[in-house]
């Protein structure tokens, strides 16, 4: 596996491939590699013919409030992992490659951006869509990689490639969790013991959501009601949203019937989690797209 940092190395390395027939797969990812990330590396090893893996903890995402200089930053480990699963490219960018003073441009997906995840972390969105165009621009892939587990972030990436035309094709990978339901997450590393325990309120209430829908409630108020009243059950756990809504457009459903996406944002501690389940029409957790 080579490590690749400059950019312009990388569009190089890609373009040739893709002239010699060969199609690109393309992972972007913070680091802090976790069994999640490997799922993605995983798939693209099995439909691409070359993979791209991006490392780049992109700071235009993170508030300034946020865990920026604190994010776990381990790439020689990162590597090491990769290269165990025969991923042929590391992109390992600076800041300064990515953003050289006196960048001005941004990517903004209007409106989804202010959804969900984007309502309390203003910004927030603006930076993946923005970090992810440069690295579709940079890497040129066929297709690119990502997880469920980013339910939002994967609505907005879907509706930015569709308006800007962008050539690539997404493909979503499901959530990868522990053994006891927690949802993998390089902020889990964040987390005491006592925190690790309490963080599994979130799959438990999303767990609840899902067997009530499975015995057929299909009313999603109630349903959130439930999920609400699991998440209060662990007081040191502050939910930031607990939301049922579209999929694709992230708007709260009043019936799941259609199918809906139930996500969930806490703080544990001072570590903000993540999580979700999608409903089908039938009241059971289909596969990701
Ligand atoms: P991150 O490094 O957190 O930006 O994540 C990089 C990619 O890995 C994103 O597409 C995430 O959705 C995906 N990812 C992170 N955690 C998981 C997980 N537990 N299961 C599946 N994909 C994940």
């Amino acid at each position: 596996m080579l490590i690749l940092t400059s950019a312009e190395e990388a569009t190089a390395i890609s373009k040739e491939a893709r002239q010699a027939g060969k199609r690109v797969g393309f992972v972007p990812t913070m680091g802090a590699l976790h069994q999640g990330h490997l799922s993605l590396v995983r798939t693209a090893r099995a439909q691409a013919d070359v993979v791209i893996t991006s490392v780049f903890v992109n700071p235009t995402q993170f508030g300034p409030t946020e865990d920026f200089s604190k994010y776990p930053r381990d790439p020689e480990k990162d590597s090491a992992m990769l290269a165990a699963e025969k991923c042929d490219y590391v992109f390992l960018p600076s800041v300064e490659e990515m953003y050289p003073p006196g960048a001005t441009t941004w990517v903004n997906v209007e409106g989804l951006s202010e959804k969900l995840d984007g309502r309390s972390r203003p910004g927030h969105f603006r930076g993946v869509t923005t970090v992810v165009s440069k690295l579709f621009n940079i890497v040129q892939p066929d297709f690119a990689f990502f997880g469920q587990k980013d339910a939002a972030q994967v609505a907005i990436i879907n509706k930015m490639v569709c308006d800007l035309n962008f050539d690539v094709r997404i493909v979503v990978c499901p959530i990868v969790r522990e053994s006891d339901g927690l949802a993998m997450s390089s902020r889990n590393a964040y987390l005491n013991p006592d925190q690790r325990k309490q963080a599994l309120v979130l799959y438990r209430a999303l767990m609840r959501v899902q067997t009530l829908a499975d015995r057929g409630e299909s009313n999603s108020a109630r349903l959130k009601v439930a999920g609400e009243q699991v998440m209060a059950e662990e007081s040191a756990v502050k939910p930031d949203y607990f939301e049922i809504v579209n999929r694709d457009v992230l708007d709260p459903v009043a019936d799941i019937s259609g199918g809906a996406l139930v996500a969930v944002a806490a703080y544990v501690g001072s570590t903000r989690l993540i999580d979700n389940i999608v409903l089908t029409g039938k009241g059971t957790a289909s596969a990701p797209r």
